[in-house]
C-alpha cells in the first residue's frame, strides 16, 4: 500500500520497525493495542462522523459519531464491512435519501467509483440534514466526513421565515408580498390576470385602544383567517403592518371585485374576543395590472389611492382605481407643496361673514373664513386646500394663525359683536387649542364669551374622547362652542347630547332645498325645535333669498347667515360697515347681493 509523506497510514498499522527487540512480539501487540485505543479515542472525540474505505469499498475504520448519525448497528463499524452493507443498513434505518433504495445504492456506489472530491448537504428520509464531504485517497479508497446540521438548517429556515412573514398572523409580510407581485408580473405573459387589493380595517383603532392590544391582536388574527378563507388557490394575502392587509389576486377586474365583496361580507359578521363581541368593517381599494399599473410600485400605489377613496366613501367602502383618483392625488401633492410656500409667504387672509340676529335684527357677529390669495390662481376657497392642510398637519400652524388673527380683528369691533372661528378635528386632537386660545384672548384683550368655536360632526368620528375633553377645556375658558354644518355628516342626534353646544348651525344645503323639498322643510323646522328644547341657539346658514329668510324666521331660528344678508368680506369692509352703521342694522352691507 503506497504511503504519502509522513502521514501514518490509518488503513493498516505499520509493520514493526527493523531491529525491534526479539521476543517483543507480545510487547509489540500491546503497543499496537495502545495505538489503536489512542486512534479510537481521537476519532471518537471528533465532533463529526468519519468513515474510511479501501479501494475495494470496504470499511477500514469509522467513529461512533458516524454510526450514530446514520443509526447504524455496532457491527456496521467492524472493519471489512462493505459500503453496500452500510448503505443497506442505512435504508433499514431510514437514514438514506429518496424513495428508491436501489437507485440510492447505485448513486452512492457511483460517487465512490467516480473518485471526485464532493461536498453536499443531504436531507435524509429521517428528516436529518447532514453535511457530507467525500475525499478520494491515493490508494483507491476514500474518506468521508458527516456532520449533522439539522438544527442549524432549521434555525436558518426559521430566520428566513421570520424575514418574510408577519409574526402575529403568520401571513407573508410586505417584503414577501412585493416579491410575489414582482414574480407575478414576470410571468404575466404566460399567466395573465393580476390584481392587487389594499385593505384597511375601519374601527380597529378604537377597539385596540379601549379593550386592549391583546384583544386587538386576537382580532387581527381572526380577521387574517377569514381573509385567507376568501382567497383562490393562486392568491396571496399579506399583512402590510398595523391593520393594513393586501391581497395579490390572480384574476380579472371582475373576479377581483367579487373577491372584495366576499371579503367585505366575511368581515361583516361580528368578532368574538375573549367573550366580547365587536364589529369592524373593511375598506378595500382595487387595482388591476396593466390598466392601473405596469409594475409593482405603480400597481400598489393605485390600489392605495383606491383605498383612500373607499375610506372617504365611509365604513366598508370598496373602490376600484380610476385615473381621476390619480389626478386628484397629483393636485393634492401640488397643493401640499404650494401650501408650505404659502404659509412661509403669508398668502392667507381672513374674510368675515356677518351673522344676523333674527330677534334684534342686528348683527350678532361675524364668522371668520380663511382665504388663500394664490399669486397665479387668485383666491382659492378653503374647500380646496383645508383637506390637504388637515391631512398634512399644516392646519395646525394655519389654524393657530386664524385664531390669533380673528381675535385681534374682533378687538376692533364693538364689544357686543362675536367672532366665530372654524376649527378642524385635527386641531382639537393635536392642536393644543386651550393654550392657543388663552394666549390669543390675552393678546387681543377680548372677552372669552365673544369667541365662538365652530366644529363639525367629523369631530365625533375619530378620537372623540380627546376631542370632547378639549371642548370642555375650551368651555372652561368661557369660549362658546357651535356645531357647524349640522345634518351633512353622520348626523346622529346623539352628538347633541354628547356635548352641551351653545349653538347648532344647520347646513345651507337644507335651507336651499326649502322651496323644493317638503322633507327639507321638516328637517329645518325640527332642528329649530330641537335647539330650542335643548337651550341651544340655532343658526340657519346659506340664506340666499328673502323667502328662505322669512321661513327660517318663522320656524324660530335665532340667527341667519347667507349671501342675502352679506357675502364674506375682507376685514377693511367689515370696519367700514361697522363705522357706517352705528346701529349695526344690516342695511346695504358691502358686497350685498340683491335679494
Ligand atoms: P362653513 O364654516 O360652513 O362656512 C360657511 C360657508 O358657506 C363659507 O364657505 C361661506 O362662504 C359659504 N356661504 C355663506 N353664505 C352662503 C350662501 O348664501 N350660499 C352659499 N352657497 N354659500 C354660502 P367658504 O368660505 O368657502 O368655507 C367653506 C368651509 O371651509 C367652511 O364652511 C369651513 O368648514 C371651512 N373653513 C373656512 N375657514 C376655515 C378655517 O379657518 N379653518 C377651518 N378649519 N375651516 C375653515
Ligand atoms: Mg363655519
Ligand atoms: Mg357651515
Amino acid at each position: 500500500m503506497p504511503k504519502t509523506g509522513d502521514t501514518p497510514d490509518l488503513a493498516t498499522p505499520s509493520p514493526p520497525a527493523h531491529g525491534a527487540r526479539p521476543g517483543g512480539l507480545a510487547a509489540m501487540r500491546r503497543r499496537l493495542e495502545v495505538q489503536e485505543l489512542r486512534l479510537k479515542a481521537v476519532l471518537d472525540s471528533l465532533s463529526q462522523g468519519l468513515s474510511l474505505y479501501d479501494s475495494e469499498a470496504r470499511l477500514v475504520l469509522c467513529n461512533q459519531q458516524f454510526l450514530d448519525i446514520y443509526r447504524l448497528p455496532p457491527e456496521c463499524g467492524t472493519p471489512g464491512t462493505t459500503f453496500r452493507q452500510i448503505l443497506e443498513a442505512r435504508i433499514a434505518g431510514n437514514t438514506h435519501v429518496g424513495d428508491d433504495a436501489e437507485d440510492y445504492v447505485a448513486d452512492r456506489l457511483g460517487v465512490a467509483t467516480a473518485r471526485r472530491a464532493l461536498g453536499a448537504i443531504h436531507r435524509l428520509n429521517s428528516g436529518q440534514m447532514i453535511s457530507v464531504t467525500h475525499q478520494p485517497m491515493a490508494d483507491g479508497g476514500w474518506v468521508s466526513t458527516h456532520k449533522d446540521v439539522t438544527e442549524l438548517h432549521n434555525l436558518q429556515a426559521e430566520l428566513t421565515h421570520l424575514a418574510y412573514h408577519d409574526p402575529l398572523t403568520g401571513l407573508p409580510n410586505r417584503t414577501l408580498f412585493y416579491r410575489r407581485i414582482g414574480a407575478a408580473f414576470d410571468e404575466l405573459a404566460r399567466h395573465p390576470g393580476l390584481a392587487v387589493l389594499c385593505l384597511d380595517l375601519d374601527g380597529f383603532k378604537p377597539i385596540n385602544d379601549t379593550i386592549g392590544h391583546a384583544a386587538g391582536d386576537v382580532l387581527l388574527r381572526q380577521f387574517a383567517a377569514r381573509l385567507a378563507a376568501c382567497l383562490g388557490p393562486d392568491d396571496t394575502v399579506a399583512r402590510m403592518g398595523g391593520d393594513e392587509f393586501a391581497v395579490l389576486h390572480r384574476g380579472t377586474s371582475e373576479t377581483a371585485c367579487a373577491l372584495a365583496s366576499r371579503i367585505g361580507e366575511a368581515t361583516h359578521a361580528p368578532f368574538e374576543l375573549d367573550g366580547r363581541v365587536v364589529s369592524v368593517a373593511v375598506g378595500i381599494g382595487i387595482a388591476v395590472a396593466g390598466r392601473d399599473g405596469a409594475e409593482t410600485d405603480a400597481l400598489l400605489h393605485s390600489a392605495d389611492l383606491a383605498l383612500y377613496a373607499a375610506k372617504r366613501d365611509g365604513r366598508g367602502g370598496i373602490r376600484s382605481f380610476d385615473p381621476e383618483l390619480d389626478r386628484a392625488e397629483t393636485d393634492r401633492r401640488r397643493i401640499e407643496v404650494e401650501l408650505k410656500h404659502a404659509i412661509a409667504m403669508q398668502q392667507f387672509e381672513l374674510h368675515f361673514q356677518p351673522i344676523l340676529d333674527l330677534g334684534t335684527e342686528a348683527f350678532a357677529g361675524f364668522e371668520a373664513l380663511l382665504r388663500w390669495r394664490h399669486p397665479e390662481r387668485g383666491m382659492v376657497p378653503p374647500g380646496d386646500f383645508i383637506p390637504v392642510a388637515e391631512a398634512t398637519g399644516m392646519i395646525l400652524p394655519l389654524g393657530e394663525w386664524v385664531i390669533r388673527e380673528a381675535l385681534a380683528e374682533a378687538a376692533r369691533w364693538p364689544a357686543d359683536l362675536r367672532v366665530a372661528v372654524n376649527v378642524s378635528s385635527v386641531q382639537l386632537v393635536r392642536g393644543n387649542l386651550p393654550t392657543i386660545l388663552t394666549q390669543a384672548l390675552a393678546h387681543s384683550g377680548i372677552a372669552p364669551g365673544r369667541v365662538e368655536i365652530e366644529i363639525t360632526e367629523s369631530v365625533f368620528l375619530a378620537n372623540s374622547d380627546e376631542s370632547l375633553e378639549t371642548l370642555r377645556r375650551l368651555r372652561a375658558l368661557g369660549v362658546r362652542v357651535a356645531l357647524d354644518d349640522f345634518g351633512t355628516g353622520y348626523s346622529a342626534l346623539g352628538y347633541l347630547l354628547a356635548f352641551p353646544f351653545d349653538k347648532i348651525k344647520i347646513d345651507g344645503t337644507f335651507v336651499r332645498a326649502l322651496s323644493s323639498a317638503e322633507s327639507a322643510r321638516t328637517i329645518v323646522s325640527a332642528v329649530a325645535d330641537i335647539g330650542a328644547r335643548l337651550g341651544m341657539q340655532t343658526t340657519a346658514e346659506g340664506i340666499e333669498d328673502a323667502e328662505q329668510l322669512r321661513a327660517v324666521h318663522a320656524m324660530g331660528y335665532s340667527e341667519a347667515q347667507g349671501y342675502l344678508i352679506a357675502r364674506p368680506m375682507p376685514r377693511e369692509a367689515v370696519r367700514r360697515l361697522l363705522t357706517a352703521a352705528f346701529d349695526r342694522m344690516p342695511e346695504a352691507p358691502h358686497e350685498r347681493v340683491a335679494g
